[in-house]
């Protein structure tokens, strides 16, 4: 019996765990049965249903405190939360908690004003954003930008091209990352603005078709002018991008080695129930030591990987967490999830390859954990050095 996670949580929060898992199989198991495309990302309406209908639960964005429309949840309850959505494979699961298109972690130091505008609807599901912040030319390397805000009389000016930007097609908002000029010489940093997905100017470009069917974008900005308040802080958020960001990494980071542990999990499950029943040579394919060997060092990675995730979410918690912890969780998870799914696969034979197969397309969405919130190599540099190793 798989380690279950949620008997470190206070009884409140087991219990949120478990109302969660068993929301997810009550109401959207059978709505998931209504997606016939699996290949492709579920559609809008359904997606926008379950993001309401978790947030009225209060499970969407429950992280976020309750007079903005969250429930206050703990950060290692919320990483719990995100593994049973990923280990639920459940294609609708995920929606029903903030993603890359829920509530941004920046607008969290936005202006009261700019709270109550934009964090929360995307708080209470109504609507949803994008983050404009990698450029083809800046991508680990994140604020390296070339897209340049300019202050004039009326606000800001924008300028530039973005690239890889997830939700974009469907977002209410972007939050768009750029240099600013303030006319006093080199850029003041970088400033994040909230900018309506209508403001002249902003236009989506290509788009881009990634491997697990939801497709990414790029987003060009001619001549955008903004107004003074678009800048996320307010004054003191002019320039101070990076630090906002730093800020929030720690959660990002843990989210995505929760969802990769999630993921794990359920791809170990399918291999341990396959090898269990798939007769070869006469025999149970699951008495044979190299599928042992698979699924055992799955199994040992993947509850040290849950064990490690929720060690560090519970330092955040506490106040105690280091940039360096969340990336060691998440460079574990999302490396374990990648290894544990192609062992899955390689278990199921031809029948894990076959298009429609659960593990098909687990191994194509696991892929993007290794990449998103920092590659693996950025938490080796992020590790190296709080190691000494400059
Ligand atoms: C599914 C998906 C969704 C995304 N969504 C968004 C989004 O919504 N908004 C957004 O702005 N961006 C988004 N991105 C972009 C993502 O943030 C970048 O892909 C990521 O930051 C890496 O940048 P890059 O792809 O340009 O790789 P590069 O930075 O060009 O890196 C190339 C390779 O070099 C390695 N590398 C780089 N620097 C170092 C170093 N110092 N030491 C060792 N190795 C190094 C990298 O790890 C990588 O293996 C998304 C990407 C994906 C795949």
């Amino acid at each position: 019996m798989p380690v279950d996670p949620s008997i470190i949580l206070s009884d409140d929060h087991a219990d949120l765990v478990s109302s969660f898992q068993s929301f997810v199989r009550r109401e959207l198991v059978p709505l998931a049965t209504e997606i016939t495309d699996t290949g492709s990302p579920p559609p809008a309406e359904l997606r926008s249903y379950v993001r309401k209908r978790s947030a009225a639960l209060g499970f969407y964005a429950g992280e976020y405190p309750q007079e903005w429309g969250g429930a206050g949840t703990p950060l290692t309850a919320v990483v719990l939360l995100h593994h049973a959505a990923g280990g639920s494979g459940c294609a609708l699961a995920p929606y029903a908690l903030g993603g890359s298109d829920g509530p941004s972690p920046l607008l969290r130091h936005g202006t009261p004003d700019q709270v109550e505008r934009y964090l929360v609807p995307l708080v209470r599901g109504e609507t949803t954003r994008c983050l404009a912040l990698t450029e083809p030319h800046a991508g680990s390397d994140a604020f390296r930008l070339t897209t340049v805000a300019t202050r004039t009389v009326d606000g800001w000016v924008i300028e530039g091209r973005k690239t890889f930007v997830s939700n974009a097609d469907r977002a209410d908002i972007a939050i768009v990352v750029a240099a600013t000029d303030l006319g006093e010489g080199p850029t003041a940093g970088a400033s994040a603005f909230v900018v309506p997905m209508d403001c002249p100017g902003l236009r989506i470009g290509q788009r881009y078709e990634g491997m697990s069917g939801e497709p990414l974008f790029e987003l060009l900005l001619e001549r955008v002018e903004v107004p003074p308040d678009a800048v996320i802080g307010g004054d003191e958020g002019v320039g101070a991008a990076a630090a906002l960001a730093m800020d929030n990494l720690s959660w990002g980071r843990l989210i995505v080695a929760a969802q990769s542990n999630g993921i794990a999990d359920h791809a170990l499950r399918l291999g341990v129930e396959y090898a269990r029943s798939r007769t070869v040579f006469g025999e149970r394919i699951g008495g044979f030591q190299h599928i042992q060997e698979h699924l055992v060092t799955s199994r040992a990675e993947v509850e040290g990987s849950k064990l490690l995730t929720l060690a560090c979410a519970r330092l955040v918690d506490g106040g105690a967490a280091v940039p360096e912890n969340a990336a060691l969780a998440k460079l574990t998870a999302t490396q374990t999830a990648v290894r544990v799914v192609d062992r899955a696969l390689q278990i199921h034979g031809a029948t894990g390859w076959i298009r429609g197969h659960p593990l098909e397309f687990l191994y194509r969405h696991v892929r993007m954990m290794t990449i998103i919130e920092g590659t693996t190599e950025i938490q080796k540099v992020i590790v190296a050095k709080a190691m000494g190793l400059e």
